[in-house]
């Protein structure tokens, strides 16, 4: 086992398992994805740490709780289309890789999407492709979607979104203010959605045209 394979168990133990996320799927996919392969080469030593890192751009690759949460809220069986918006490092992305069949994720600064789509493509990834564009206006080329994870704060579910999950399907995403938001859990019934608000957090901003605007 590697330096880094040490550290990733380690995370998956005390950070993941520990503050109870159940889905042996999950807890596998967590432990396999090389996180410190997808955060700066500066702050390569911090990329198992309990919170946040950097990734340019006034960007973030979230927290591996939070990854590992909403994650398992989307429960993924392996046959389902997921689409993400907000790809940033596209960590989050790999661990969606490895338990559905096909990922779409958006990610709106060029220069981001770029270097997720080359880690991705390094780590063999088939099922992911990246797009870049306004991620608030969904993807409808590719839809419906059985699944869709939101991973930047948003004042609320862009419509477009809701129109492009499949009856049933399951919408993750941090819904709030700007700077802190409640993680809810969805399911679409007709055209409303069932809601659930979980914890707290604190995203980055989706910047969009059904998002915020850049200030
Ligand atoms: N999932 C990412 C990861 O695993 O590294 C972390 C996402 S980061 C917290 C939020 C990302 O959402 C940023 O990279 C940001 O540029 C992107 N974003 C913000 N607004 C967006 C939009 N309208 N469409 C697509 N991406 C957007």
């Amino acid at each position: 086992m590697d330096r880094y394979e040490k550290l990733r168990y380690w995370m998956v133990e005390s950070q993941i398992i520990e503050r109870g996320i159940r889905d042996p799927r999950v807890i596998e996919a967590m432990k396999k994805v090389p996180r410190h392969l997808f955060v700066p080469e500066d702050i390569v030593d911090s990329a198992y740490d309990d919170r946040a890192l950097p990734i340019g751009h006034g960007q973030t690759i979230s927290q591996p709780y939070i990854v590992a949460l909403m994650t398992e809220l989307l429960e993924l069986k392996g046959d389902e289309k997921v689409l993400e918006i907000g790809t940033g490092s596209g960590y989050q992305a790999a661990v969606l890789g490895e338990l559905a069949k096909e990922v779409h994720t958006i990610e709106r600064i060029e220069e981001l999407a770029e270097g997720a789509k080359e880690i991705l493509k390094n780590l063999g990834y088939k099922n992911i492709v990246v797009h870049i564009r306004d991620g608030t206006e969904g993807l409808p080329e590719h839809g419906p979607y059985d699944r869709i994870i939101i991973t930047a704060a948003t004042p609320d579910i862009p419509p477009p979104l809701i129109s492009q999950l499949k009856e049933g399907g399951i919408i993750i995403a941090p819904v709030g203010e700007r700077w802190s938001q409640h993680i809810l859990k969805a399911f679409k019934k007709g055209e409303t959605l069932e809601r659930h608000y979980l914890i707290p957090v604190a995203f980055v901003p989706l910047i969009g045209k059904f998002g915020w605007q850049e200030s």
